[in-house]
């Protein structure tokens, strides 16, 4: 999954609107963030095969430290952890904990049984929804757009310019997910690696566009 970690992100804010929505994005995808340095430093592996499922070529041959269902729940014990040091708050650090392990639940869905349950690299699972690509577009464009507007509905931009930051961080996300689906498989492991590394743009720029936004207060 993709853009839908990003959906859990922008919806988490309803449930810790003081948090931001960096913060939250880093969360929901906080594995995927690491992956990439784990497989430029050869922790982890993963193969090209075009076909091996039919929205993405990748066959995750080795990922327990981001991706086994035991490390999530110890990385969001960490990062919700490392809220709490820093707020004191403790909803904030379970919505952060949550958003976390989402991330293995929603790569359940759709990846197919590569996922492991330890740290031994056994038991893999994996629904596999990306044998229909159709499907995963549908259901990942909704939680986007739900997500995004769970979002909206908690903040109210400060000013109207704001606004469009948030647009273009929604549209953004939805352009990088149709080209990751229609675009060629990529050239090599290392070009997977670096271009993981330009995730970190995306809560970047949901960092500028949350500083812009302040709580909804209802009338
Ligand atoms: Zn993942």
């Amino acid at each position: 999954m993709f853009i839908g970690h990003f959906a859990v992100g922008f919806a988490a804010k309803k449930f810790a609107p003081t948090v931001s929505l960096a913060v939250l994005f880093m969360a929901a995808q906080f594995v995927d963030l690491l992956w990439p340095t784990l497989l430029l430093l050869g922790v982890e592996r993963v193969a090209i095969s075009p076909g091996i499922t039919a929205v993405t070529p990748l066959d995750f041959t080795y990922y327990p430290f981001t991706h086994s269902l035991v490390m999530s729940i110890l990385w969001g014990f960490i990062v919700g952890g490392l809220v709490y040091a820093v707020s004191k708050n403790f909803r904030n650090a379970v919505v952060v904990l949550c958003c976390v392990v989402s991330h293995w639940v929603l790569d359940l869905i759709v990846h197919r049984p590569d996922l492991p349950l330890t740290l031994s690299n056994s038991n893999h699972v994996g629904l596999g929804l990306w044998n229909f690509p159709i499907a995963t577009m549908v259901i990942e464009f909704a939680m986007l757009f739900g997500g995004a507007y769970v979002y909206w509905k908690t903040v109210k931009p400060v000013s109207t310019m704001r606004k469009y930051g948030l647009t273009a961080l929604v549209l953004l996300l939805a352009i990088i997910h149709v080209a990751n689906i229609f675009g060629p498989p990529p050239p090599s492991v290392s070009a997977i690696a670096w271009a993981g590394h330009l995730q970190w743009l995306f809560v970047v720029f949901a960092y500028f566009v949350d500083k812009n936004q302040r709580p909804n207060v209802k009338k």
